[in-house]
Parts: structure tokens; sequence; C-alpha cells
């Protein structure tokens, strides 16, 4: 079945509708963005506050949201504690039930989902549909591990005793995560937990909340009990608060900025809740002489500048050994000259807008930085004026050093420096010269360069000769300050899962 996801431009104050979910050719309804609370979209109170979602590309109004109000964050919590036990209780073979049907609802919605995201985030819509569809595999994948919940029976020392460990659910879990892939990463969080058992509380990124409520509307009407899901809009540093504050949250889940990890952790260090990171990025990306340059740097040119730099695994400081310094800059400059900067919407857009001028802002800065420290623009550099104030158009450095902030701080931009390197041991010195550990990459067709550099990068992730890195099968996430937890693969489930041992010795 096919459903259609018509934005409409933004209603009155107040009013609540915005995405028009119309299924078939004639029947219409109206998914309201609001809070979802108890299985419900909560109606807005009077005096409660809203707030407008803006298309990047042009200002734009998309959605006005409701925002959550204290009494929705009471229920929320208050009804995520009474769903606990009926979830947790729920065999493992009927929550598998539920997520593989909320796999098959957002791949009915998945191009016109894809529309909705592209218009609240700004990507290309071929990116956003893939996304849709990357966001229905954690449901897919993790629908087979809530049947896979093992325990382990241990022969035990003393003469009849009975050892068992058994998988338990952490208990409710407060989410939050950014707005850069916003269906995804709030998918990485949800099908995982609720798989495990766990009723979640999520506060969706402002900037894009309408990809998560997406999320819950496809859970509702895959027939996940009412309570077991919460999705609070707002301002998430207010809603954070009592929120992570309460007793009735047991796991606490981001995925954003090192700053705002150090916030959460805080704060969940004080409840003593159990949490997950997945911060900040700075992949290294080192590109060996023995390589078809221009295969590679086409690859790269493609990685880079996916959803225009955004991306905390992008392929950000590339170092290229010597040998194919100038044939790689050459290519990469050619390659990135050919992308088309536009909208989201226009088929013809290879390269969307950025989120926000603060997010234009701060690449101005790094590039300045590096210009005053001797980077050369080799193309690219600024916006471009004939789009909007928020196209910045895809800008290659050359003559990097270290020294420059574009080297050490993450740009989250669209923004590709290159520096040279001679040996192995030099290029691994100054990948892991960073705080960040969370992807790297190499181009060899050297096994011992291979090697060498998979074992030798410190980052929880390595792609050898392709930057290919999120999927649902492939536990994704980082060391260093990248945090630490995994989303995907079998070890996604564990982080919504505690061991209890359980010694019995028959009366
Ligand atoms: P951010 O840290 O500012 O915000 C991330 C999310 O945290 C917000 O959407 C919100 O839900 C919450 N938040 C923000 N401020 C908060 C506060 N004061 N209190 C409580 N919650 C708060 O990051 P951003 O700008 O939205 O996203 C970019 C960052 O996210 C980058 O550093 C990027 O590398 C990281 N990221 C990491 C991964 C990963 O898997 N490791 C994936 C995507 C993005």
């Amino acid at each position: 079945f096919r459903r259609r996801l018509v934005p409409e431009g933004v209603p009155g104050l107040m009013s609540v509708s915005q995405v028009d979910t119309a299924v078939g050719p004639a029947a219409g309804e109206r998914l309201p963005c609001s809070p979802f609370v108890l299985g419900e979209w909560v109606s807005p109170g009077t005096g409660a506050s809203s707030f407008v979602v803006e298309n990047p590309a042009d200002g734009s109004p998309v959605a006005s949201v409701a925002a959550a109000g204290q009494s929705d964050v009471e229920r929320a919590l208050c009804s995520a504690d009474e769903a606990a036990a009926v979830w947790a209780g729920t065999g493992g073979w009927d929550r598998a039930q539920v997520l593989r049907a909320v796999a098959a609802v957002l791949r009915g919605w998945a191009i016109d989902a894809g529309r909705v995201l592209s218009r609240e985030q700004g990507k290309p819509l071929a990116q956003a549909v893939w996304e849709i569809e990357a966001s229905a595999d954690q449901f897919d994948w993790y629908a087979d591990e809530a049947r896979r919940i093992y325990g382990r029976v241990v022969p035990a020392k003393d003469a009849g005793h009975r050892i068992q460990v058994v998988r338990e659910p952490v208990g409710v879990v407060a989410a939050f995560s950014s707005w850069n892939f916003p269906a995804l990463l709030a998918a990485r969080k949800l099908a995982p937990a609720l798989a495990a058992g766990c009723p979640v509380v999520i506060c969706p990124p402002p900037e894009a909340p309408l990809s998560t409520m997406l999320l819950a509307e496809a859970c509702r009407r895959a027939g996940l009990p009412a309570g077991v899901l919460a999705v609070l809009p707002g301002d998430p540093a207010e809603l954070s608060e009592p929120v992570l504050r309460s007793p009735v949250v047991r796991k606490v889940t981001l995925t954003g900025s090192v700053p705002v990890g150090r916030i959460l952790l805080g704060v969940a260090a004080a409840g003593i809740k159990s949490t997950s990171m997945e911060l900040g990025g700075h992949a290294p990306v080192l590109v060996f002489d023995d390589v078809d340059v221009r295969a590679v740097a086409a690859m790269c040119v493609a990685g880079k500048f996916r959803n225009a730099g955004q991306v905390c695994a992008s392929p950000s400081r590339f170092f290229v050994q010597r040998g194919a310094l100038e044939e790689f800059t050459d290519e990469f400059v050619r390659q990135t000259e050919r992308l088309r900067l536009g909208d989201g919407l226009d088929s013809a857009s290879d390269v969307g807008p950025l989120i926000n001028e603060r997010r234009v802002a701060a690449t101005e800065e790094l590039i300045a930085d590096a210009v005053g420290k001797g980077a050369t623009v080799l193309t690219g550099g600024g916006i471009d004026p004939g789009l909007g104030r928020t196209f910045f158009k895809p800008t290659v450095l050359g003559a990097a050093t270290s020294e420059m902030k574009v080297m050490t701080d993450e740009p989250f931009a669209p923004v590709a420096p290159i520096i040279p390197f001679d040996t192995v041991d030099d290029a691994l010195r100054e990948a892991n010269a960073v705080p960040f550990g969370l992807a790297s990459y190499v181009f060899t067709n050297r096994m011992d360069r291979a090697t060498a550099a998979a074992e030798g990068l410190q980052a929880g992730m390595v792609g050898v000769n392709t930057l290919a890195l999120a999927t649902a099968e492939a536990p994704f996430g980082g060391v260093k300050e990248s945090g630490f937890g995994r989303e995907g693969g079998a070890e996604g489930i564990e982080d919504y899962l505690v061991s209890k041992y359980i010694n019995t010795v028959p009366a």
C-alpha cells in the first residue's frame, strides 16, 4: 500500500495540520504535528506554544509544530513507566511482528516521506528516500534481533546450584537525536530499544522534527501499544531537564555533538542512568599512491559532499600520499565542480543547502582560518548568492596543514582539506591526532598498507576502499570523544539490555 504524504503550508498559529497523509486518491487524513503521547497525537491545550519548521532552502515555512508542555512530559513519562512491564512481557516474536509492520509502512511511504524529509532538512530527494528506506531497514533488522535475545546457563562451582543469566530490557529510554539524518538517527534508537522491550520517550531535533513524527505514526499504524512510544517536540534543552531527572528513565541515548554529550552525561551520571553516546567525528581518509586515483577521487567527492558534508562519518580530512597528490587534487576539484547545488526537491540537485545560516557562518569561519594560515581555496569558498544564503558551494582547500581549525575541529560542512603524507606511520600519526574516533577510511590496493592502516586508525569504524559504513547489519559507533555504544548490528540491541543472574538451589 502506498500513502501520499504531502506537506502543506503553515497553518494558523496553534493549528496542527501540516502533513497531509492522503490514503489513496480519495480518502484523506491528517497527521497532526504535536506531541505523541499514549498512542495519540495530543491536541495542544490553550496557551500551548508552537514553533515553525522552516525549509532550509528558502526559509519558507514547512509546518507549525505544537511544543510539548509540562503535562505532556509528565503523561509521557507516566505512560512509559506503566507500559514498561507490558512491553517487556510481550514476547520477542510479537514485538518482532510490530517492528516488521513499521518497516512495511515506512517502505510504502518512502517517496512521499522522503519529500517531507527533504523539505524540512534540505537534502536531495534521492538521499532522503534512501534515508527512509534505511530507517525501514533498522526496523526489519531489529525485528529479527527481537527473537534472538539469548541468555546462558553457567556450570556452577557449587554442587546443586543452577546458574542462569537472562537478558532483560534496561527500562524506559530517553532519546535525543540530531537533524542531519532526522529519520535514520531516530530509527537507529527506536528499533533496537523497542526490539529489546523498552518504551522510548524521544525528543526530536527542533530543526527537523517531522521525520520522527512520521516514524511515530508508522509505529502507531503498525500496532505499537499505547504508551510504549512518546514524541515530545520542542526545545530539547528545556525538555531534557524533566525527562532526564525523572527516576522513570533508566537509559539515555544521544546522537549529537560532543558538548551536548557532556551535558547529558553529567545529568545522567547524577541519576546513575545507563548511557549511549553517538557524538561528533572528523574522519580521516588515507589515499595511497597505488590506487586508481581518478576512481578514488570520484568516490571521495560523492562521499564528502553527501548531505552537504553534514554527516558525522563524513570523510573530512584527506591525507594523500605525495606521489598521488597532484593527480588526486586535480581530479577532486574537477569532480567537485561538476556537482550541482540546488533545492533538494529539484531532481537536478546533487548538493542541497546547509541547515541554517549559523552553519554557513561556522563554515565561513573555518575557511577564513585556513586561508589565514596558508591554505588555498581550489574551488568554492562561499555561498552561491544566486541560490540563497544557505547554499554553500562545495569547497576544496589545498596546502592544508594540521594547525588549521578545519583539520582539528569537526567541520560538519562541505569543505574538503587535502594534505600530503609520505609513510603509513606519518599518515596514522596525523589521522589519530584529534580527539575524535568515529569513522575512518583507507584506499589502497596493497594488503600490507590496508592492514597497517585498519589496525592503526583510532576509530570505531574503518572503510577499506569504501565510504559505505552506515548499514543496519553492522555496528555504527565511535571511540575517544566520538562516544560509546553501538547502533546497528547484533551489538545495537545490547545497549538496551541488562543481564540478570539467577542462582537457583532446589529446595
Ligand atoms: P547538538 O549536539 O547540538 O544537538 C543534537 C541533539 O541533542 C538535538 O537535536 C537535541 O535533540 C539534543 N540537544 C541539543 N541541545 C541540548 C541540550 N542543551 N540539552 C539536551 N539535549 C540537547 O548537535 P547537532 O548540531 O544537532 O548535530 C550535529 C552533531 O551531531 C555533530 O557533532 C555530529 O557529528 C553529531 N552526529 C553524530 C552522529 C553519530 O552517529 N555519531 C550522527 C549524526 C550526527
